[in-house]
């Protein structure tokens, strides 16, 4: 019988995990790091194709992530606690899948062993991102925005 060591990380209960095997399950593909709107009376969410301004395209990590909150108020810092509650999140996300009780995609760095996998199925927002300064007026947000379905 396999114990929970013998487990993956990534396979177990997202309650199981600690701290670094959390940070560790994020594939990096900087999906919720692009630009959101929010329809003021249905609450729903639609991405755009505009990165944070934090986001950094060529290695898709963020500049300020130890102070990603102070640095954007927007950004999402994905917990335990608020997870259930985060249906926007794409559906890719290793969070939402393990949340839900999915398995990781086969191009998960995790089990591909390295991100090239993921850019190279399209999944990396970095690969089609626009920088944030190169859409300044948020009213043209929406003729931005991308299916993330
Ligand atoms: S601050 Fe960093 S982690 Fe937060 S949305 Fe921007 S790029 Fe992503
Ligand atoms: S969408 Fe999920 S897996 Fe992708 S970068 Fe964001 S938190 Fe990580």
């Amino acid at each position: 019988m396999n114990t929970p060591s013998d487990i993956p990380f990534w396979q177990r209960p997202l309650d199981q995990l600690n701290d670094d095997e959390w940070e560790r399950l994020c594939d990096g593909c900087g999906r919720c790091c692009l630009l959101k709107l929010e329809d003021e009376e249905s609450g729903e969410v639609f991405y755009t194709r505009i990165a944070c301004a934090q986001l950094d395209l060529d290695t898709c990590r963020c500049r300020a992530y130890v102070q990603r909150s102070q640095v954007e108020p927007e950004c999402l810092t994905i917990t335990r606690d608020n997870l259930p509650i985060l249906d926007y999140l794409p559906t890719t996300c290793a969070y939402r899948l393990r949340s839900h009780g999915l398995p990781l995609p086969p191009w998960h760095p995790l089990i591909s062993g390295s991100p090239q996998r993921m850019r190279d199925s399209g999944i990396s927002a970095c690969t089609y991102a626009l920088p944030a300064d190169a859409v300044s007026d948020p009213e043209e947000w929406e003729d931005h925005i991308i299916d993330m379905s």
